[in-house]
């Protein structure tokens, strides 16, 4: 089932899905910014429709530099097959409605993306697709979670903004008895430091706008898994509803990919850095980072996760205004929601990503309105701690 590593991670980054001798020998993929591909007979057409013979016909269909990027990515995560589209949310919903028919549940972490969220709950309005949350931290508490109607478990880890993470064997080996499907969001780890597919699971997911990409100029997502479920949701979910990638946006995936093991080396290590340094301060109440040592889950990030990853929250040991206080008063830090840019972002999740997560929801999920998410940029890590320390020292 798995794809033949040739190279290792690194040289893949860089190389994988293309060959310049292909391409008039440019050195860089070539952005094919074309809607449609022309036929010279209409035989030709007519062997490209039925399937016969190999080649463009629209650019909903496929496109040669989107191509390049699918191939590149199914490699970096081990997968056989890839399909890329305009955002992340796309990739999720063509997922959660290519995999889903009416009535079914889908079982899903504690805690999942706000437009997860939403989407489910679009889900069970129309279609009676319901969907539950587990902890899912035991085999006795993930079976006894599992319905009849059961389809799918669908997993974030780890989760945002909470930074709990998912033990991937543990669900894997259970979901496999069962019969059931399991998709991981890897937004927030990559192929660099985990690959569900290896540990057993069916579909990985991106938004690709986040570490893939890396410099916070695109938007678009990633769906990897079996050549099978893969061409299912090209001719289903993706051509029908049609959230395609553009040729320019794929291209600059393409690009930036080619940097990823370094740039995920530099903001874990940041990461590492401000996470030693915030829980030394004295107003700083909590700090939620798997690659601590600390963290309640650090033996599982170790088992499955090559490094704790570049995205750490915490709480201000304060009120909500002291929480407020201390980001208005930053300034290199910038206040954003996204992720893993080459600039330090923080967010507040209650009331950004995380604002249509009704309250109650929110707090079962551990997201307080005193917690904050901190992606770690590429910025010397004296730097960022030094605004974070002017700004958490102003307190009174
Ligand atoms: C950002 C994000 C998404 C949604 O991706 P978009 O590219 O914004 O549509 C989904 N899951 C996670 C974990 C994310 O961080």
């Amino acid at each position: 089932m798995k794809k033949e590593q040739t190279y290792r991670f690194e040289t893949q980054a860089i190389h994988a899905g293309y060959k310049s001798k292909h391409h008039l020998d440019s050195l860089t993929p070539p952005i094919y910014q074309t809607s449609t591909f022309t036929f010279s007979t209409l035989e030709q057409g007519a062997q490209r429709f039925a399937g016969k013979e190999d080649g463009y016909i629209y650019s909903r269909l496929s496109n040669p530099t989107v191509s390049i990027l699918e191939e590149r990515i199914a490699q970096l995560e081990v997968g056989e097959s890839a399909l890329a589209f305009a955002s992340g949310m796309a990739a999720v919903s063509s997922v959660l409605i290519g995999m889903t028919k009416a009535n079914d549940h889908i079982l899903c972490s504690k805690g999942v993306y706000g437009c997860t969220f939403g989407l489910l709950q679009m889900l069970k309005g129309k279609y009676n697709v319901d969907h539950t949350f587990s902890i899912l931290d035991t085999e006795e508490e993930i079976l006894s979670s599992i319905q009849e109607r059961t389809t799918c478990i669908y997993i974030e880890t780890p989760i945002n903004p909470t930074m709990k993470v998912i033990d991937l064997e543990l669900v894997i080996s259970v979901a496999k008895k069962k019969g059931i499907k399991v998709v991981v969001d890897n937004t927030f780890s990559t192929p660099y430091l985990q690959k569900p597919l290896q540990l057993g699971c069916d579909l990985v997911i991106h938004s690709a706008t986040k570490y893939i990409g890396g410099h916070g100029d695109v938007v678009a997502g990633i769906i990897v898994g079996d050549e099978e479920t893969i061409r299912y949701l090209k001719k289903t979910t993706q051509k029908d509803i049609g959230g395609v990638i553009s040729p320019f946006d794929a291209w600059l995936l393409v690009r930036g990919i080619k940097t990823l093991p370094v740039r995920m080396d530099r903001h874990c290590k940041n990461a590492e850095t401000l996470t030693v340094q915030l829980k030394q301060h004295p107003r700083i109440k909590a700090v939620y980072y798997p690659g601590d040592k600390d963290h309640p889950d650090h033996e599982i990030m170790k088992r499955q996760m090559e490094k704790g990853g570049g995205l750490l929250s915490f709480e201000v040991d304060g009120t909500y205004e002291d929480t407020v206080h201390v980001v208005n008063q930053l300034k290199l830090i910038q206040i954003a929601v996204s992720l893993g840019d080459a600039e330090t972002l923080i967010q507040h999740p209650a009331s950004m990503t995380h604002a249509v997560v009704p309250e109650e929801a929110r707090i079962e999920m551990g997201i307080s309105n005193k917690l904050l998410r901190l992606s770690a940029g590429l910025e010397a890590p004296e730097d960022i701690w030094e605004d974070l320390k002017q700004a958490l020292d102003s307190l009174s």
